[in-house]
């Protein structure tokens, strides 16, 4: 579903180059859980926002769904709309909008009458158990429950592939196991592929594939489990 093939990514900052990934290779199937692991500067999030097409700046091919990704801003943004979710370390909700209006937002930004917004929203609310807060902005919610909204935004538009930055990486370790459970349940239910950079070991006992990286090249392909 997302193929990478020969990535080569370099940062410019004035007269320094920093070559921060060297010919990396990547295959996602849809439905696939896969886990991005290595030390802090090895290229996780720069490969991540490769693969979220929020980076178009680099070498080599990105190809979604068989298309190749011809660095256009529009086309990377229309596939971001449709077919990709984000879920960050710090959650990103957006501060002054409820746990409902977060979550309702991709699916206003996909053109969704208000009726199937409500039923939508409040069924994925439902599903990672904070109905009961629907109304409340993210300064009421504790770390966890603000990664829970964050989650059912990224999944409520039924992505494709949903791209987490160490989403555990601000939790305790009870909260951090429950938020890896329930991506893995939903992800599950919807055939829905995660991407995650995680530090964390028990993502990767959740997880199909496990890379690891280090200096911005991919060391070790773990399958573990046979698709
Ligand atoms: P990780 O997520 O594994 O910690 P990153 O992808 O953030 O790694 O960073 C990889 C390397 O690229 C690091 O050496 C980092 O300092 C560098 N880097 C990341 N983003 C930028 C940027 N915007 N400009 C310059 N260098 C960057
Ligand atoms: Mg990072």
């Amino acid at each position: 579903m997302l193929q990478l093939t020969h990535i080569e990514k370099t940062y410019t900052t004035g007269e320094i180059q920093l070559q921060a990934l060297r010919d990396v290779n990547l295959h996602i199937q849809a439905g696939m859980m896969v886990a991005l692991c290595g030390p802090s500067g090895s290229g996780k999030s720069t490969l991540l926002n490769i693969c979220g097409l929020l980076n178009q700046d680099y070498f080599g091919e990105v190809r979604f769904a068989g298309e190749l990704l011809m660095r256009d801003y529009r086309q990377a943004m229309e596939i971001r709309r449709t077919h990709l979710g984000f879920v960050f370390q710090k959650f990103n909700l957006v501060p002054v909008m409820t746990a409902f209006e977060n979550v309702a937002y991709p699916l206003l930004l996909n053109g969704l009458k208000a009726v199937e917004v409500k039923r939508c929203v409040m069924a994925m609310l439902d599903h990672v158990g904070l109905i009961k807060f629907a109304h409340y902005r993210p300064d009421r919610l504790s770390g966890g429950q603000q990664q829970r909204v964050a989650i059912a935004r990224a999944l409520v538009h039924q992505p494709k592939l949903v791209i987490a930055d160490e989403p555990t990486a601000s939790l305790d370790s009870e909260t951090a196991e429950q938020i890896v459970a329930l991506m893995k349940s939903l992800g599950r239910e919807k055939e829905t592929a995660f991407i995650v950079a995680s530090h964390d070991d028990r993502m990767t006992l959740h997880c199909d594939k496990v890379i690891h990286l280090k200096d911005g090249v991919i060391q070790l392909e773990e399958n573990l489990c046979a698709a």
